[in-house]
């Protein structure tokens, strides 16, 4: 059988909130706040996870990890994508490629670029030329301009041999 190729795409959004941790595929960036929410609010990598759940047709983070369990109370999303990569691996597919944007006015993030990088490919394990990390940000206008949260879509494409 010929080997078949799957895509999938996600998307996520975190608010600020000051007295957190801002991290991002993994990594703690130095900024006055954070992002809130159940887990320790990863935006990026939930958004990454979305995409992979969504290219193997497993529903989305919420159904996976649900935020009424307190199981998932302020846990690593890179736990949480490490679970993600084993169920994609057990269906039998690999990951081509993902490409991510993150959406935030501040911080710069080109200066993490290739720290994330290395954080998301070791979640991932795989090798740091399937993924891709960038930034934009809205030009200052509407709720990402005016820095109140940040969001992140991701593209993945896997296949299964
Ligand atoms: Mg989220």
């Amino acid at each position: 059988m010929a080997s078949e190729l799957r895509i999938g795409q996600g998307f996520d959004v975190h608010r600020f909130q000051h007295g957190r941790k801002l991290l991002l595929g993994g990594v703690e960036i130095p900024y006055h706040q954070g992002l809130t929410g159940h887990s320790d609010a990863d935006v990026l990598l939930h958004a990454l996870m979305n995409a992979l759940l969504g290219a193997i047709g497993e529903g989305d983070i919420g159904i996976h990890f649900p935020d009424s369990d307190p199981r998932y109370k302020n846990i690593s999303s890179v736990k949480l994508m490490q679970t993600v990569t084993r169920v994609m691996r057990r269906r039998g597919f690999k990951l081509v490629n993902a490409d991510v944007t993150v959406l935030a006015q501040q911080p710069k993030l080109s200066p993490h670029y290739q720290a994330i990088r290395t954080s998301v490919a070791r979640a991932l394990k795989v090798v740091e030329s399937k993924i891709n990390i960038k930034a934009a940000t809205t030009e200052r206008l509407g709720w990402i301009g005016q820095s109140k949260g940040i969001a992140a879509t991701a593209v993945v494409l896997l296949r299964r041999s």
